[in-house]
């Protein structure tokens, strides 16, 4: 079917602002991508034209707005390939991974081993400590290549009798590099371990289908997937789901609470405490339907073309230092300019309406095994052109030249 990109930007308000009297290039979608107007509308309607709480009401704004939350359940579901029951609403990545660390806590014992990468965000790191710190479980961490690819032997020989979990990243945010998911999760599997899956950033850029993949638990943000902030979504297989503890307590979760003992709703009610994040859930279901729109395998060579035209053009310039070249990655390309800090780098390019990240993007353990404190970081969407690769490789090497 193809992908028209100059169609796909029309549905972005936002790509039509200037930055410093430059028009804007948005090279920071990693962070958190821009909203089409299918995404806006569907908010702004719902608070003009049916609003209520959800799931408690009798009356008509009630149960539409609640058909409106459920059918955003739907649409998370249809689009991992998952049931309905296994789509939590939390209110974003981080808060999946904890809802899971703080669930599967309670069943853990002191030396049971948990296994992350080096490559992990520190969403999928600090909640896993809190385990360490608390029931005196052990952390181990899967090895990063030169290149940038987790080191499989070695991932091997980290599965013990006592790996509880393994915990990765399905693309890196920082590296690019995406990791063999399916695989990582069988080998995970044939040790007797559950897999969480941070799909923060690969379900934004691939098609997923969580059956296939097999994983336990797969976690994602809406602001990442052109939704709004302030929603994520936890797919747990329906077994996993069912064995995991509530997470918080209040309203909508529980089956029976009297003033001695209290009963839990089915998943994925009993983990989705009092009033829940609507109009973000209704926003991310319009995302989500405004993405099924398109042929998603074409986006994904679209954003690969812009990366591979933006090192093409940056080809031989022996003052830029890439981190993470493992084949096959995502367009994303984190990188040094010799003699400059990132946050000069990124400020400046900003003089030029270049919005690129810099810092250590919640990755420090990474960022340590690549001898580095920073990076900057350009990230690539669906909306971006090569007329923007091109402005950003002009705009880079001005602004190296202050530095040269
Ligand atoms: N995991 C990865 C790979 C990410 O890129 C991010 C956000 O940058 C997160 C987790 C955390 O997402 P959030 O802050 O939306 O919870």
């Amino acid at each position: 079917m193809g992908f028209d990109v100059a169609a796909a930007r029309e549905a972005f308000p936002i790509l039509q602002r200037q930055v410093n009297g430059k028009p804007l290039i948005y090279l920071d979608s990693a962070a958190s991508a821009q909203k089409p107007r299918a995404v806006i509308d569907a908010m702004r309607s719902a608070m003009e034209s049916s609003y209520a709480n959800v799931h408690r009401g009798l009356h008509t704004l009630a149960n539409e707005t609640t058909d409106a939350y459920e059918a955003a359940r739907r649409s998370v579901a249809s689009f991992i390939g998952a049931a309905e029951g296994e789509i939590v609403f939390t209110k974003g990545a981080t808060e999946g991974i904890n809802l899971v660390a703080a669930g599967l806590g309670a069943r853990l014992q002191p030396g049971d081993e948990i296994l992350l990468t080096e490559m992990e965000h520190h969403a999928n790191i600090v909640p896993w400590h809190f385990l360490r710190e608390r029931l005196g479980v052990v952390l181990r961490f899967v090895p990063v290549t030169d290149q940038g690819e987790l080191d499989l032997a070695a991932y091997q020989d980290l599965l013990g009798p006592r790996t509880r979990l393994v915990a990765f990243t399905h693309m890196s945010n920082v590296l690019g590099t995406v990791n063999p998911a399916q695989r990582l999760t069988e080998m995970a599997h044939a040790a007797g371990a559950l897999v969480l899956v941070d799909g923060c950033q690969a379900v934004v850029h691939q098609p997923v289908d969580v059956r296939e993949l097999g994983a336990d638990f797969y976690v994602f943000s809406g602001h990442k997937l052109y939704g709004p902030t302030g929603i994520g979504v936890l797919y747990g297989r329906a077994a996993a789901l069912a064995d995991l503890p509530p997470y918080q307590g209040g309203g909508e979760m529980i089956a029976q609470v009297s003033l001695e003992a209290i009963t839990y709703a089915d998943p994925p009610h009993r983990f989705e405490a009092g009033t829940p994040p609507i109009l973000e859930a209704i926003g991310l279901g319009a995302a989500i339907e405004w993405l099924k729109g398109f042929d998603r395998q074409a986006i994904a060579e679209h954003e690969q073309r812009l990366y591979a035209r933006t090192l093409e053009g940056l080809a031989g310039a022996n003052w830029l230092k890439v981190i993470g070249e493992a084949p096959g990655k995502g367009a994303i390309l984190s990188f040094l300019v010799d003699g400059a800090h990132a946050h000069d780098v990124a400020q400046i390019l900003d003089r030029y309406g270049v919005a690129v990240r810099a810092g250590a993007h919640c990755a420090e353990p990474l960022m340590k095994r690549f001898g580095v404190t920073s990076s900057a970081r350009a990230s690539f969407g669906l909306y971006n052109t090569e007329a923007e690769a091109d402005a950003f490789v002009e705009a880079l090497t001005k602004t190296q030249a202050f530095f040269a």
